[in-house]
């Protein structure tokens, strides 16, 4: 047997603890158990333990998933770098795309869905080492081009800061993501600016004192990846 029940408990009590701690509501953290590389018999495991949002990285990957679990109400979360011609994969599967970072990306999802979607755009704060997300100041023009689309439904915001194991690394960069959303509100709308995805199962602990509502967190849940 794995240990999926325990460590979903596990992380759950810990998100609780640290949402109380600053004084946010536990209730309003999304937990999206990332389940990348695992097969479809542990997302069964952690679904039948009460875990219904997953996360994927790879087009092809959660379209074999999704099709071996057609029989759950399975909320997927696309998270990973999405190629456009990939967006046919994706799109009829994800209840959240969470890495959106063009205009042409999302228009290439809403061409191939008829239901709605829920969409962060992936910000690319001062990371000179990674080549995804969006800068900054092209954020508000993907956004209202988002909101302008059929069957997207901008929410907010998603980071990935460069990996360091030592959580205070990633706090400057969730804090930054925080700011500009902030300041984003008098152009985009707070309504559309509800969420911020942060934080993974080194670092969730400080998303969440940041500000966090999605956390992704998949090794803490399923063990480390091959
Ligand atoms: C893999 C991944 C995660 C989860 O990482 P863990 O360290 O296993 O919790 C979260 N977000 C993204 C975008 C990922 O690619």
């Amino acid at each position: 047997m794995s240990n999926i029940r325990q460590n979903l408990e596990s992380v759950r009590n810990r998100i609780r603890a640290v949402a109380t701690r600053a004084g946010r509501d536990p209730a309003a953290i999304r937990l999206v158990a990332v389940s990348k590389t695992k097969p479809a018999d542990l997302i069964r495991e952690a679904f039948e333990a009460g875990q219904t949002a997953f996360g994927e990285n790879y087009a092809q990957e959660m379209k074999e998933k999704a099709d071996a679990l057609a029989g759950l109400p399975i909320e997927w979360h696309f998270i990973g770098h999405l190629q456009r011609n990939k967006a046919k994969v994706v799109a009829p599967i994800a209840s959240w795309i969470e890495s959106i970072d063009s205009n042409e990306l999302a228009e290439a999802i809403d061409r191939h869905t008829a239901q709605r979607i829920s969409c962060l755009i992936e910000v690319n704060v001062g990371d000179e080492s990674s080549k995804s997300g969006a800068r900054a100041e092209d954020v508000v023009a993907i956004g209202r081009r988002i909101v302008a689309l059929d069957h997207l439904d901008l929410k907010g915001l998603m980071i990935i800061p460069p990996y360091d194991p030592d959580p205070e690394k990633s706090r400057p960069f969730f804090r930054a993501l925080r700011e500009l959303r902030d300041q984003l509100i008098p152009t985009l709308g707070a309504e559309h600016l509800r969420e911020l995805s942060m934080g993974m199962s080194h670092d969730f602990e400080a998303a969440i004192e940041e500000g966090a509502t999605i956390v992704r967190i998949g090794t803490a849940i399923f063990g480390e990846r091959g």
